[in-house]
Parts: structure tokens; sequence; C-alpha cells
């Protein structure tokens, strides 16, 4: 059975482009109806922080990436990484290197120098004089002959020859295993069966190949995915803006979108562009992941973000909406249900935070009219049109969107006006700028009383 895995480095927060590895392993693990496995790779513990955790955790909770098992920590299994060493040690498939790091410096420039890839040269490979208690590393013996090939289901057959790999540190000085033996060992002992990752990974995938044969572990699928760009063809990095994953929630994307644009950057289905998660599981393969980067496009991602704003149901909507009014302190308990703003404002902003930002005045008073539009619509023309409407909404005793309709429609024929001299000093009177959604259903929202009344200051 299909068992996958996401395996971040605790380093930093969960970004765009680790979001997207763990969006396709997750993916492939729903379609095949397998497994999917969070992974912690704290082994470098200078760089690794429980805040770096936590915010990966909050990230894949976010985005609804939900795993069987784990999270898995490697600073929990250096017991079974180093007995595995020492098999290896004892079977002579790796050996104890004595090499100080004066030779190594000299011997990467001295290859610099000659034109060549900078390797370890071998040297302790057959035994080494040395004191004894001196340091020293075990390195992996790689094969020198052959060839390692692999069929990656993104990029096709990739071989690569024995000779251009090197000896591998699997154990540091101080003991501790390094990387790439652990994350062959934890593959193995997690039983993945695809390994779904970046393809910065991609190099040392053979000499991974080579650490599973040495241990005698069947060698699982492999699919790297490609690099995500900045719209510059850079790099995506933070000066592209949001690249945290909860920064996308801070700056008011539903999941929803984020999981759609995402799936998106780098795979495809035909033309299709909008995919529920249900869709994109039933949908998902790993053989249509392109093999060229992607280019990260915000212009999109807002455009989906809208879609879903407009299209999910408006309680869920409301709900994840709710944060941003608190965000910006707005108290939602003054002003209409957060359930019947969304079908009104969703049709005119593309994310929930712009949402909350220009509806402040649904649920509080604001202190002062926008000048350019006072000056261009309330004075001094819009005495008598404001108070006649003021009248008719006062004495509304049904209050609904085709009854406030007909008051402005009428207030505009008894005065003989066009309804735009009649609806831009009223926009203005009751939401303090030049523009909202459709009058009578901003009207609704605000309500009688708070309507009149502010008609009312308008005029005074
Ligand atoms: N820990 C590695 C990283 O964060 C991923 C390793 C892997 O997926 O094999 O880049």
């Amino acid at each position: 059975t299909v068992k996958t895995r996401f395996a971040p480095s605790p380093t930093g927060f969960l970004h765009v482009g680790g979001a997207r590895t763990a969006l396709y392993s997750w993916l492939y693990a729903r379609n095949q109806g397998g497994q999917f496995v969070l992974r912690i790779e704290d082994t470098d513990i200078e760089r690794s922080t429980q805040e770096a955790i936590d915010a990966i955790i909050e990230g894949m909770d976010w985005l609804g990436l939900n795993w069987e098992e784990g999270p898995y920590y490697q600073t929990k299994r250096f017991d079974r990484y180093n007995s595995l060493i020492d098999q290896l040690l004892e079977e002579g498939k790796a050996y104890k290197c004595y090499c100080s790091r004066e030779r190594l410096d000299g011997l990467r420039e001295q290859q610099m120098a000659d034109g060549e890839k900078p390797r370890y040269d071998g040297k302790c490979r057959d035994g080494a004089e040395h004191d004894a208690d001196a340091p020293f590393v075990i390195r992996f013996r790689n094969p020198q002959e052959g060839t390692v090939t692999f069929d990656d289901h993104v990029r096709g057959s990739i071989e690569v020859a024995n000779g251009e790999l090197d000896d591998l540190i699997i154990r540091r000085t101080d003991g501790s295993p390094t990387y790439n033996f652990c994350v062959v060992v934890d593959d193995w002992d997690m039983g993945i069966t695809q390994v779904v990752r970046g393809e910065d990974h991609i190099n040392n995938t053979p000499r991974q190949i080579n650490i599973y044969h040495a241990l005698g572990a069947p060698v699982p699928e492999f699919a790297h995915v490609s690099m995500i760009l900045g719209d510059d063809g850079a790099k995506l990095s933070k000066r592209h803006g949001a690249v945290s994953v909860m920064q996308y929630r801070d700056d008011g994307y539903l999941p929803e979108a984020l999981l759609n644009y995402l799936v998106r950057l780098g795979w495809s289905n035909g033309d299709q562009e909008i995919f529920s998660k249900q869709e994109m599981i039933e949908l998902f393969s790993l053989k249509a992941i392109s093999k060229s980067a992607s280019a990260f496009n915000t212009e999109k991602l807002l455009w989906l973000n809208q879609h879903y704003m407009k299209t999910m149901s408006a309680d869920y909507v409301a709900e994840q909406l709710a944060w941003h009014f608190n965000d910006q302190k707005i108290d939602v308990a003054n002003g209409p249900a957060l359930t019947e703003l969304v079908p009104v404002m969703a049709e005119r902003c593309h994310t929930l935070k712009e949402l909350a930002e220009s509806s402040r005045y649904y649920y509080e008073d604001f202190a002062q009219f926008d000048a350019a539009a006072a000056k261009k619509h309330l004075r001094p023309v819009a005495q008598a049109p404001l108070e006649l409407v003021k009248d008719k909404l006062a004495a509304l005793t049904d209050w609904n969107a085709e009854a406030i309709h007909q008051c402005i429609q009428d207030a505009a024929a008894e005065l003989e006006l066009g309804m735009g001299k009649v609806g831009m000093p009223l926009r203005v009177a009751v939401t303090g700028a030049g523009q909202s959604p459709s009058l009578d259903q901003t009207i609704l929202l605000i309500g009688q009383t708070r309507a009149v009344e502010r008609i009312g200051k308008a005029v005074e």
C-alpha cells in the first residue's frame, strides 16, 4: 500500500514551495487510498527550532493536509541510525576517516584549482594511520564501479556513474548521523513507497540509493518537483511578498484558494483551473507534474481567492472572515451578520482582509465623509433628495432591498431627478465614501435606524 511523507527541516516557517511539495505528496497518498507521514528532519540541531516545528504544523493544519503517522522526529531516532552505521562499519560498507579539516580544505582547493569537481579522494578507504584518540567521521563506502539508475516520476530515467560520487560522511565527529543517511533509514523504516520532494535533492538520490542497497532495503520510487520562481523569474523569496503559508492567511486568503493555486503551480489536468479538494484527489497523478519551474502569479491567486469567497458557503466564508474583523478591531456585534455581508461584499473584494477593511461602515459610524466624495456629491444640491429619501426610508415598515430601491426611485421621480443625482449623495451619506455595493443592498445591511440617522447627519 502506498505511503508518502513530507519531511521538512524545521529551520523556518512553512513556505509555499514546501507547502506545494507537501500537497503533492499528500494528494498522491489520498489518490491511491494510501497513507501520509509527517517527519520533522531536525538533525541539524543548531538550526532547528521548536518555533519552526510549530509553524510547520500550524501551516499543515490550516491547509488541511492531515497525516496518519507522525510527526516523527529524527533526533529521537539517533540510536537506530547509529546502530545501522555500526553494522555497516562491521560489514566494511563504511569506514572511519581521520582526515583533518586542513587536509580536506587543501584537497578541495587543489581540485578547484585543477578545474575538478571537489570530492573526497578516498585516502582512509583502506585504513589510515592515526593517533589512538584522533577524531574521525564515518564515511559510506560508495561503490566505485557501475552506475545508479532510477526512474523519476517527473523527470524520467536518470543515470549517474558511481565514479562521480564520493564517499559520503554519514556520521560526524560528534557522533551525530547526517541527513543523507537518516533519510534513507527513515523512509525504509516508515515504509515509504514514493518519495516526493524538491528537485534540490535530486543529486542526493543516487547516493541514497547506494545506501539502500548497502542496508539491504527496498528502494522507493522518486518524484522530484521543480522549483517555484517569483514573477520576475528569480528564485521565490521574501522580496516577492508573502512566502510563509500563514502569512497568506493573515493577508486574507482562504486555504481552499491557496491549495487550488498551489496544485496548479506545476501540475495540470487539461486547462482546468478550479479544483475542489475532492477533485484534486481524484485527478492527481505524479506523471502530470511539470518538469519546468513555475512562476508565482499573485494576480491568479487573487482571482482564485475571490472565486472561493463568492462560491463557498457564506457560513464557511463568514467563519474565516471573523478572524479578520477581529484583527482590525471591528466589533461585528454592531452590525449585519457576516453571513449576510459575504454575498454582498465578495463581489468587490479579492481577499478577506480587504473585505473586512472595506466593511467598517456597516459596524461603526464614520467620523467624517471622504472629502472628495462629499465635495462632489453632497453639497449643496443634495439636500432635497436626501431629506425625501430619509423620510421614505424612515416610514418603511418592511425593511427589504426592494422596498429600499423603491424609496430611492420614488424620490428621484418626485423631484424629477436622475437616479444618480439621488443615489450618489445617498451613498456618500450612508457609507461616508463614493463607492459601495448596490445601494439597496448596502442600505439594507446598514439597517434602518442607522441609515436614517446617517442621512440626517449628512443634511444637518
Ligand atoms: N528535510 C529535507 C528538506 O527540508 C527534505 C528531505 C526529503 O524530502 O527527502 O529539504
